[in-house]
Protein backbone atom coordinates (compact mmCIF):
# COMPACT_ATOMS: atom_id res chain seq x y z
CA UNK A 1 0.00 0.00 0.00
CA UNK A 2 1.83 3.26 -0.98
CA UNK A 3 1.74 5.81 2.10
CA UNK A 4 1.71 9.63 1.68
CA UNK A 5 4.96 10.05 3.51
CA UNK A 6 6.29 13.30 4.32
CA UNK A 7 3.24 15.21 2.26
CA UNK A 8 1.53 14.34 4.89
CA UNK A 9 3.12 17.41 7.37
CA UNK A 10 2.65 21.03 6.88
CA UNK A 11 5.97 22.68 5.82
CA UNK A 12 6.52 26.24 5.31
CA UNK A 13 9.65 28.17 3.54
CA UNK A 14 11.52 30.96 4.57
CA UNK A 15 11.00 34.61 3.29
CA UNK A 16 14.54 35.66 2.17
CA UNK A 17 15.35 39.55 1.92
CA UNK A 18 16.56 40.32 -1.48
CA UNK A 19 17.05 44.22 -1.67
CA UNK A 20 16.22 47.54 -1.00
CA UNK A 21 15.60 50.07 -3.48
CA UNK A 22 14.92 53.94 -3.55
CA UNK A 23 11.82 55.23 -2.02
CA UNK A 24 12.29 52.63 0.38
CA UNK A 25 10.37 49.84 -1.30
CA UNK A 26 11.70 46.31 -0.22
CA UNK A 27 11.98 42.90 -1.80
CA UNK A 28 11.98 39.51 -0.27
CA UNK A 29 11.16 36.17 -1.83
CA UNK A 30 9.76 33.42 0.11
CA UNK A 31 12.01 30.08 -1.19
CA UNK A 32 9.66 27.33 -1.96
CA UNK A 33 12.65 25.92 -4.42
CA UNK A 34 13.90 24.90 -1.19
CA UNK A 35 10.76 22.51 -0.02
CA UNK A 36 11.62 19.12 -1.07
CA UNK A 37 14.85 18.24 -3.26
CA UNK A 38 13.41 16.63 -6.09
CA UNK A 39 9.40 17.97 -5.93
CA UNK A 40 10.10 21.69 -5.71
CA UNK A 41 8.04 24.65 -4.81
CA UNK A 42 4.26 24.62 -6.29
CA UNK A 43 4.54 21.41 -7.79
CA UNK A 44 4.85 20.39 -4.39
CA UNK A 45 1.61 22.52 -3.13
CA UNK A 46 -0.26 21.38 -6.04
CA UNK A 47 0.22 17.23 -5.68
CA UNK A 48 0.08 17.08 -1.97
CA UNK A 49 -4.00 16.73 -1.70
CA UNK A 50 -4.00 15.29 -4.85
CA UNK A 51 -1.92 12.18 -3.66
CA UNK A 52 -4.22 12.31 -0.55
CA UNK A 53 -7.23 11.94 -2.57
CA UNK A 54 -5.80 9.27 -4.74
CA UNK A 55 -4.76 7.28 -2.29
CA UNK A 56 -8.40 7.89 -0.47
CA UNK A 57 -9.62 6.65 -3.91
CA UNK A 58 -7.52 3.65 -3.90
CA UNK A 59 -5.79 4.44 -6.77
CA UNK A 60 -2.71 2.63 -8.06
CA UNK A 61 -2.10 4.79 -10.29
CA UNK A 62 -1.51 8.79 -11.13
CA UNK A 63 -1.97 10.02 -15.26
CA UNK A 64 -0.70 13.26 -16.30
CA UNK A 65 0.29 15.40 -19.29
CA UNK A 66 2.98 17.47 -20.03
CA UNK A 67 5.56 18.47 -22.87
CA UNK A 68 8.87 17.25 -22.77
CA UNK A 69 10.52 19.73 -20.37
CA UNK A 70 7.50 20.15 -17.61
CA UNK A 71 8.16 20.53 -14.36
CA UNK A 72 4.89 19.06 -13.52
CA UNK A 73 5.84 15.84 -15.12
CA UNK A 74 8.87 15.23 -13.09
CA UNK A 75 6.97 16.39 -9.62
CA UNK A 76 4.53 13.88 -10.40
CA UNK A 77 7.25 11.23 -11.20
CA UNK A 78 9.28 11.67 -8.11
CA UNK A 79 5.77 11.55 -5.83
CA UNK A 80 5.48 8.68 -7.87
CA UNK A 81 8.84 7.12 -6.86
CA UNK A 82 8.57 8.94 -2.83
CA UNK A 83 4.93 7.47 -2.86
CA UNK A 84 5.20 3.89 -4.58
CA UNK A 85 1.76 5.08 -6.74
CA UNK A 86 2.18 4.25 -9.85
CA UNK A 87 2.52 7.11 -12.61
CA UNK A 88 2.14 7.93 -16.62
CA UNK A 89 2.94 10.28 -17.59
CA UNK A 90 1.41 11.44 -21.28
CA UNK A 91 3.96 13.23 -23.34
CA UNK A 92 3.53 15.83 -26.01
CA UNK A 93 5.32 14.79 -29.19
CA UNK A 94 5.04 11.90 -30.76
CA UNK A 95 8.69 11.91 -32.43
CA UNK A 96 9.90 11.97 -28.96
CA UNK A 97 9.06 8.29 -28.16
CA UNK A 98 10.88 7.09 -31.39
CA UNK A 99 14.08 6.14 -29.95
CA UNK A 100 13.56 6.37 -26.80
CA UNK A 101 17.12 5.79 -24.94
CA UNK A 102 17.53 9.13 -27.44
CA UNK A 103 14.85 11.22 -26.01
CA UNK A 104 16.61 10.53 -22.47
CA UNK A 105 20.16 11.56 -23.26
CA UNK A 106 19.09 14.58 -24.79
CA UNK A 107 16.24 15.65 -22.00
CA UNK A 108 16.91 15.51 -18.66
CA UNK A 109 13.46 16.37 -17.12
CA UNK A 110 11.94 12.95 -18.85
CA UNK A 111 15.28 11.34 -18.45
CA UNK A 112 15.10 11.85 -14.28
CA UNK A 113 10.62 11.21 -14.71
CA UNK A 114 11.65 7.80 -16.56
CA UNK A 115 14.61 6.96 -13.45
CA UNK A 116 11.37 7.36 -10.84
CA UNK A 117 9.66 4.47 -12.54
CA UNK A 118 7.25 7.13 -14.80
CA UNK A 119 5.83 5.16 -17.48
CA UNK A 120 6.37 7.76 -20.50
CA UNK A 121 3.40 7.40 -22.91
CA UNK A 122 4.05 9.68 -26.28
CA UNK A 123 1.31 11.31 -28.49
CA UNK A 124 0.72 13.46 -31.73
CA UNK A 125 -0.01 17.32 -30.99
CA UNK A 126 -3.43 16.76 -32.72
CA UNK A 127 -4.00 14.06 -30.20
CA UNK A 128 -2.68 16.05 -27.34
CA UNK A 129 -4.52 19.04 -28.12
CA UNK A 130 -7.75 16.51 -27.70
CA UNK A 131 -5.74 15.21 -24.21
CA UNK A 132 -9.50 16.50 -22.19
CA UNK A 133 -12.09 14.96 -24.71
CA UNK A 134 -14.24 11.56 -23.35
CA UNK A 135 -13.26 9.55 -26.82
CA UNK A 136 -9.72 10.14 -26.07
CA UNK A 137 -9.77 9.71 -22.32
CA UNK A 138 -11.76 6.27 -22.75
CA UNK A 139 -8.79 5.25 -24.97
CA UNK A 140 -6.04 5.81 -22.04
CA UNK A 141 -8.25 3.96 -19.99
CA UNK A 142 -8.77 1.29 -22.67
CA UNK A 143 -4.92 1.18 -22.52
CA UNK A 144 -3.92 1.59 -19.19
CA UNK A 145 -6.54 0.53 -16.97
CA UNK A 146 -8.74 2.88 -13.95
CA UNK A 147 -6.08 6.09 -12.91
CA UNK A 148 -6.24 8.88 -10.75
CA UNK A 149 -6.11 12.03 -13.71
CA UNK A 150 -4.33 15.25 -13.26
CA UNK A 151 -4.41 17.80 -15.63
CA UNK A 152 -2.02 19.39 -17.78
CA UNK A 153 0.43 21.53 -15.16
CA UNK A 154 -1.67 20.00 -12.58
CA UNK A 155 -4.20 22.27 -11.59
CA UNK A 156 -7.76 21.78 -9.97
CA UNK A 157 -9.47 22.99 -6.85
CA UNK A 158 -7.38 20.62 -5.10
CA UNK A 159 -3.64 21.93 -5.96
CA UNK A 160 -5.43 25.41 -5.26
CA UNK A 161 -6.26 24.26 -1.60
CA UNK A 162 -2.49 22.98 -1.55
CA UNK A 163 -1.79 26.41 -3.00
CA UNK A 164 -2.94 28.36 -0.14
CA UNK A 165 -0.32 27.07 2.07
CA UNK A 166 2.39 29.10 -0.01
CA UNK A 167 1.21 31.90 2.49
CA UNK A 168 1.68 31.74 6.12
CA UNK A 169 1.78 33.80 9.44
CA UNK A 170 4.12 36.72 8.87
CA UNK A 171 2.97 37.23 5.40
CA UNK A 172 0.57 39.65 6.26
CA UNK A 173 3.15 41.99 6.03
CA UNK A 174 4.03 42.37 2.35
CA UNK A 175 1.78 44.75 0.26
CA UNK A 176 2.66 43.23 -2.62
CA UNK A 177 2.79 39.42 -3.20
CA UNK A 178 4.17 38.34 -6.85
CA UNK A 179 4.23 34.88 -8.44
CA UNK A 180 4.80 33.47 -11.75
CA UNK A 181 1.76 32.28 -13.59
CA UNK A 182 1.28 29.02 -16.02
CA UNK A 183 -2.17 27.58 -15.49
CA UNK A 184 -3.29 30.25 -13.05
CA UNK A 185 -3.35 27.53 -10.02
CA UNK A 186 -0.59 28.67 -7.97
CA UNK A 187 -2.02 32.08 -8.19
CA UNK A 188 -5.34 31.31 -7.42
CA UNK A 189 -4.43 29.61 -4.27
CA UNK A 190 -2.24 32.93 -3.19
CA UNK A 191 -5.52 35.25 -3.71
CA UNK A 192 -7.59 32.96 -1.81
CA UNK A 193 -5.07 33.23 1.24
CA UNK A 194 -4.35 36.96 0.96
CA UNK A 195 -5.75 39.50 3.28
CA UNK A 196 -8.18 42.12 1.55
CA UNK A 197 -5.55 45.17 1.54
CA UNK A 198 -2.80 42.91 -0.18
CA UNK A 199 -2.15 42.76 -3.77
CA UNK A 200 -1.29 39.99 -5.40
CA UNK A 201 0.79 40.15 -8.73
CA UNK A 202 1.00 37.37 -11.55
CA UNK A 203 3.58 37.26 -14.60
CA UNK A 204 2.03 34.76 -17.02
CA UNK A 205 4.89 33.25 -18.39
CA UNK A 206 2.85 32.69 -21.61
CA UNK A 207 1.08 34.50 -24.12
CA UNK A 208 -2.73 34.31 -24.19
CA UNK A 209 -5.45 36.39 -22.60
CA UNK A 210 -7.60 33.09 -20.85
CA UNK A 211 -6.19 33.31 -17.76
CA UNK A 212 -7.79 35.85 -16.12
CA UNK A 213 -10.76 33.97 -16.88
CA UNK A 214 -9.20 30.78 -15.43
CA UNK A 215 -8.17 32.40 -12.00
CA UNK A 216 -12.00 33.31 -11.60
CA UNK A 217 -13.22 30.11 -11.46
CA UNK A 218 -11.35 29.45 -8.48
CA UNK A 219 -11.53 32.83 -6.92
CA UNK A 220 -14.05 35.65 -6.64
CA UNK A 221 -11.60 37.97 -4.82
CA UNK A 222 -10.74 41.12 -6.90
CA UNK A 223 -7.55 42.02 -4.88
CA UNK A 224 -5.16 40.82 -7.97
CA UNK A 225 -4.18 41.68 -11.32
CA UNK A 226 -1.85 39.86 -14.16
CA UNK A 227 1.09 41.92 -15.40
CA UNK A 228 1.36 40.72 -19.04
CA UNK A 229 4.33 42.33 -20.66
CA UNK A 230 7.27 39.98 -19.21
CA UNK A 231 6.39 36.23 -21.14
CA UNK A 232 9.65 37.14 -23.56
CA UNK A 233 7.62 36.27 -26.68
CA UNK A 234 5.72 33.31 -25.05
CA UNK A 235 6.15 30.31 -22.84
CA UNK A 236 9.85 29.09 -22.93
CA UNK A 237 10.49 31.87 -25.11
CA UNK A 238 13.87 33.98 -23.82
CA UNK A 239 16.87 36.50 -24.67
CA UNK A 240 19.98 36.83 -23.83
CA UNK A 241 18.77 39.94 -21.54
CA UNK A 242 16.76 37.47 -19.74
CA UNK A 243 18.97 34.95 -19.31
CA UNK A 244 22.15 37.92 -18.60
CA UNK A 245 19.61 38.83 -15.35
CA UNK A 246 19.44 35.76 -14.54
CA UNK A 247 23.19 35.32 -14.52
CA UNK A 248 23.42 38.39 -12.56
CA UNK A 249 20.88 37.47 -9.85
CA UNK A 250 22.59 34.31 -8.91
CA UNK A 251 25.90 35.81 -8.76
CA UNK A 252 24.56 38.91 -6.66
CA UNK A 253 22.21 36.83 -3.95
CA UNK A 254 23.25 33.38 -4.90
CA UNK A 255 19.79 32.76 -5.60
CA UNK A 256 18.98 30.29 -8.93
CA UNK A 257 16.05 31.53 -10.93
CA UNK A 258 14.64 29.58 -13.80
CA UNK A 259 14.31 30.56 -17.16
CA UNK A 260 10.63 29.82 -17.94
CA UNK A 261 8.87 31.43 -14.84
CA UNK A 262 10.90 32.85 -11.96
CA UNK A 263 13.33 34.27 -14.01
CA UNK A 264 11.07 36.40 -16.08
CA UNK A 265 9.01 37.00 -12.74
CA UNK A 266 11.63 38.90 -10.82
CA UNK A 267 13.14 40.28 -14.48
CA UNK A 268 9.48 42.09 -14.39
CA UNK A 269 9.72 42.90 -10.51
CA UNK A 270 12.69 44.84 -11.19
CA UNK A 271 11.53 46.61 -14.09
CA UNK A 272 8.34 47.73 -12.53
CA UNK A 273 9.89 49.03 -9.67
CA UNK A 274 12.72 50.55 -11.95
CA UNK A 275 9.68 52.32 -13.61
CA UNK A 276 8.28 53.50 -10.44
CA UNK A 277 5.13 51.09 -10.74
CA UNK A 278 5.15 50.40 -7.30
CA UNK A 279 4.28 53.18 -4.49
CA UNK A 280 6.73 54.55 -2.00
CA UNK A 281 7.18 52.37 0.70
CA UNK A 282 5.84 48.96 -0.59
CA UNK A 283 7.00 45.72 0.82
CA UNK A 284 6.73 43.17 -1.61
CA UNK A 285 7.04 39.56 -2.00
CA UNK A 286 8.01 37.13 -4.70
CA UNK A 287 7.37 33.32 -4.53
CA UNK A 288 10.03 31.20 -5.96
CA UNK A 289 8.44 28.60 -7.30
CA UNK A 290 11.20 26.41 -7.91
CA UNK A 291 11.12 24.79 -11.47
CA UNK A 292 15.27 24.77 -11.24
CA UNK A 293 15.45 20.80 -12.70
CA UNK A 294 13.87 22.88 -16.12
CA UNK A 295 17.43 24.91 -16.37
CA UNK A 296 19.65 21.78 -17.24
CA UNK A 297 16.92 20.90 -20.30
CA UNK A 298 16.34 24.80 -21.32
CA UNK A 299 20.37 25.05 -21.20
CA UNK A 300 20.74 21.99 -23.97
CA UNK A 301 18.17 24.29 -26.04
CA UNK A 302 20.23 27.01 -25.79
CA UNK A 303 22.96 25.88 -26.56
CA UNK A 304 22.02 24.93 -30.09
CA UNK A 305 20.94 28.62 -30.47
CA UNK A 306 23.11 31.92 -30.09
CA UNK A 307 22.43 32.86 -26.39
CA UNK A 308 24.41 33.12 -23.72
CA UNK A 309 24.11 30.14 -21.10
CA UNK A 310 22.80 29.53 -17.76
CA UNK A 311 25.52 29.33 -15.17
C1 LIG B 1 4.37 25.23 -13.04
C2 LIG B 1 5.12 26.39 -12.53
C3 LIG B 1 4.53 27.66 -12.39
C4 LIG B 1 3.12 27.94 -12.83
O1 LIG B 1 2.17 27.51 -11.92
P1 LIG B 1 0.63 27.53 -12.31
O2 LIG B 1 -0.05 27.02 -11.11
O3 LIG B 1 0.48 26.59 -13.48
O4 LIG B 1 0.25 28.90 -12.68
C5 LIG B 1 5.28 28.68 -11.86
N1 LIG B 1 6.56 28.49 -11.51
C6 LIG B 1 7.17 27.30 -11.64
C7 LIG B 1 8.58 27.18 -11.26
C8 LIG B 1 6.47 26.21 -12.15
O5 LIG B 1 7.09 25.03 -12.30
Amino acid sequence: MPAALNFEIDISSENQFITDFPNNISLFIKREDQLHPEVSGNKFRKIKYNLQEALRQRKETILTFGGAYSNHITATAAVGKISGIKTIGVIRGEELGEDLPKTLEGNPSLKFAYSCGMQLHFISRQQYREKTTDAFQQKLRDKFGDFYMLPEGGTNELAVKGCKEILGPGDEEFDYICCAVGTGGTISGIIKASGKDQRILGFPALKGDFLSEEIRKYTYKNNWELILNYHFGGYAKVNSELINFINKFKKKYQIPLDPIYTGKLVFGIFDQIKKGEFPAGSKILAIHTGGLQGIAGVSKALSKKNLPLIN
